[in-house]
């Protein structure tokens, strides 16, 4: 059996239109001979009736705590109604079609509600429904646990569903569509001219998603990699070939920037002298007891400094003013990340990047580097001209 796994996103089945093109890749695919899978979202965004986020306030709603367990039985029934009304769609359409839950699908989970991670799929029941002729439509970004609960696998989660049923099913391609028509060198929303990536390895779109280029989920992209499941990202809107995810080599320099936006720089200095290694443990022990994330870390003997989201800011300055430091907290910061897997063999990168940043006063923050990834810490409001400047430098 030639399988072929197509995931929409949110964008792709919010509408009559998105459906019905949606629709149209389904069926091309299922004339050209392949037995079809297909991941949906929850239909439309936030604001939207069915929408995660929508689901979420209606519980928030009513108590501000809602137990994970719960929540996740609420915001899986978004996924769940997009794929009765796909089915729906294919029905219409005169193509056999069955909607399973990430449950009824096969896909097992561990018990983080939330954050679940996929322990396993047993694919017996999409194989089945497969072998009649069906196409299947699946519930992404859910599971189940042993004990029979609801789950959610957290952000990014449908593109999760998708590669690993790719490789559960060892299907032949797994196809994410969205509504851009690939994975460009910078997000279109802010270079509207970005260039297409035809090809990608799976090292640069993980290291492209890892620095915030949502486009597709990293942990989906790593699943993929590990069985070598070639993955597309296209467009549900357009006939575009899209970008195609494979295991190969690249030549490339540099191949993109991302951005995270909605960060916080904070600077930790000791109140008298010099700061010392003890110092810096008790700093990231309070933040790691208090579940805090942090970025872009840089330790000398004068200070500790990184960047944490903005919502948690407030709450950094409560646990490490008390510890007797002096804590200066920069809120409205964005980080943009420069990536090229080839840039671990070329030098002069870093002085290309803050020259350009300089000539444009373009406030640099905090840099941090890796072998093939340059990130920068800049004010929010000079993020786009920031990407601009270096989309330029970089003729990307
Ligand atoms: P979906 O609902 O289909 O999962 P997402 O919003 O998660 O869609 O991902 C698609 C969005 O990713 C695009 O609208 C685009 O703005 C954003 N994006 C970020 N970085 C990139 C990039 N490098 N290439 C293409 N899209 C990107
Ligand atoms: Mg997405």
């Amino acid at each position: 059996m030639r399988i072929i796994v197509q995931k929409f996103g949110g964008t792709s089945v919010a509408t009559d239109e998105g459906r019905s093109k949606a629709v149209a890749k389904i069926i091309k695919a299922k004339e050209d001979g392949l037995s079809v899978v297909v991941v949906v979202s929850a239909m439309g965004r936030k604001g939207e009736p069915y929408a995660t986020d929508t689901l979420i306030n209606l519980a928030k709603g009513i108590g501000s705590k809602v137990a994970p367990r719960e929540l996740d039985l609420l915001i899986s029934c978004g996924e769940i109604i997009s794929t009765v009304v796909m089915t729906q769609t294919l029905e219409k359409h005169g193509h056999p079609a069955v909607a399973l839950t990430g449950g009824q699908a096969g896909i097992l989970t561990d018990k983080n509600f939330g954050e679940a991670q996929i322990i396993g799929i047993n694919p017996e029941h999409i194989l089945r429904h497969l072998g009649e002729g069906k196409i299947v439509i699946v519930a992404g970004f859910q599971g189940i646990t042993a004990a029979g609960e609801m789950t959610t696998l957290g952000r990014g989660g449908s593109d999760t569903t998708a590669t690993a049923l790719g490789s559960a099913l060892e299907a032949e391609m797994v196809e994410i569509y969205t509504d851009v028509d690939g994975v460009m060198t910078v997000d279109p929303r802010i270079i509207p001219e970005a260039k297409i990536l035809r090809e990608l390895t799976y090292q640069e779109i993980c290291e492209m998603a890892n620095h915030g280029a949502k486009v597709v989920h990293p942990r989906a992209v790593a699943i993929a990699r590990d069985k070598k499941v070639p993955v597309k990202v296209r467009s549900t809107f357009s006939n575009d070939g899209g970008t195609l995810i494979h295991d190969g080599k690249t030549s490339r320099i540099i191949t993109g920037i991302a951005h995270q936006p909605g960060m916080g720089l904070v600077l930790v200095k000791a109140k008298t002298g010099a700061m010392n290694s003890e110092d810096s443990v008790k700093i990231f022990k309070s933040l790691a007891e208090a579940m805090i994330s942090v970025d872009m870390n840089s330790v000398s003997t004068s200070q500790v400094s990184f960047i944490v989201k903005q919502e948690v800011l407030g709450k950094v300055g409560d646990l490490l003013m008390p510890l007797g430091f002096n804590v200066e907290l920069l809120p409205h910061c964005s980080k943009l990340s420069l990536i090229g897997v080839g840039m671990q063999e070329v030098s002069g990168i870093m002085v290309r990047v803050v020259e350009a940043l300089h000539k444009h006063h373009i406030k640099l923050l905090q840099t941090v580097d890796s072998e093939i990834t340059i990130s920068c810490l800049v004010p929010e409001d000079q993020i786009s001209q920031a990407t601009k400047v270096l989309y330029n430098e970089f003729g990307l």
